[in-house]
């Protein structure tokens, strides 16, 4: 069977009601700060009718109704109740993409969003940063989220199905450097079909080629199990393990220090689906968290130095 048929068998499509609105506290370019999470009903993402990504389930989430300007009201309301210093605004797909989310209806929300929000992050693919940035009439700093995944294209082609080159990636870069604030980059840590040591290696290069191309903030996201996706698929057949706690923090010790402001806030952490513990997964998200908002690797380095010597 050919890849495309089996992401399309094993899709789970189900109604849900936008737009989805949390707070959180999370480290993002400034500092910690307070950050609402947006996520507005569309017409969802364009890639995933050409089957999409190996482990992404965002699209198959369908609105209920989509109405992208009443989410969007809905949204700034929020912001002036919160003051978030950061706001994060997805789509489960990309909002830059015109047939999503209409140019026009994005300008005016970002011209009228409160002045205690610093940072927006706009998460889209690569293809959809364009000079329209210019337009964006709004005190913040704007820095397009992009799903970069790998700087491999093999990688991203063939253990991702991701639909884009690196050049591509670059070139949203260039576009984002000189109309807005910058890019944030994803990095997905263990791909499916990839062993754990490949894993770490194809994300080691990755970050130290997204320092030289001058990204603002990266996020590495260690992959995890969605029904409907073909990560979790393999999965409940013994097809595959979900990358190890051990491995993401040799990883970011390796590299808090580099230009960006390095971060990593695993999903279904220490469940079935999502990142292996080595022990305590408690223990090991709450030093997670700490060396994240203080950019210092030191408590994970000393939690491995710890299980090294009680080994
Ligand atoms: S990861 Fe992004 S590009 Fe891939 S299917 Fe999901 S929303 Fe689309």
């Amino acid at each position: 069977m050919r890849m495309y048929d089996l992401l399309l068998r094993i899709r789970r499509e189900r109604l849900v009601r936008y737009p989805r609105i949390f707070v959180y506290r999370t480290r993002t370019y400034f500092g910690v700060s307070k950050a609402l999470v947006a996520i507005i009903g569309t017409e969802a993402c364009r890639w995933y009718r050409y089957g999409g990504c190996t482990m992404c389930p965002y699209p198959q989430y369908k609105p209920k109704e989509i109405n992208v300007e009443r989410d969007l009201k809905l949204v700034l309301r929020r912001l002036e109740s919160e003051r978030p210093q950061a706001l994060m605004l997805y789509s489960s797909g990309s909002v830059l993409d015109e047939r999503e989310v209409p140019f026009k209806l994005l300008k005016e929300f970002l011209s009228k969003i409160p002045e205690s929000v610093k940072e927006v992050f706009i998460e889209t693919r690569p293809e959809f940063v364009d000079d329209r940035l210019v337009e964006l009439d709004t005190h913040a700093h704007i820095m397009p989220a992009i799903g970069l995944e790998t700087s491999n294209d093999v990688v991203r082609l063939y253990h991702i199905r991701k639909g884009f080159l690196r050049k591509d990636f670059l070139k949203a870069l260039e576009i984002a450097k000189k109309y807005a604030f910058g890019v944030k980059a994803y990095v997905l840590l263990k791909p499916p079909m990839m062993l754990e040591f490949e894993a770490y290696e194809d994300a080691k290069r990755t970050l130290k080629d997204v320092d030289k191309d001058g990204v603002r903030v990266v996020s590495v996201n260690p992959v995890h199990a969605d029904p409907g996706t073909l990560q979790y698929y393999l999965l409940k057949r013994g097809l595959r393990k979900p990358p190890s706690m051990l491995t993401l923090f040799k990883l970011l010790s390796e590299n808090f220090g580099r230009r960006y402001v390095l971060i990593s806030e695993p999903l279904k952490a220490g469940k079935p689906e999502g990142i292996r513990p080595r022990k305590d997964i408690k223990e090991e998200l709450r030093r997670l968290k700490e060396a994240v908002r203080n950019q210092d690797p030191r408590p994970i380095e000393e939690y491995l130095a710890e299980k090294q010597d009680s080994a």
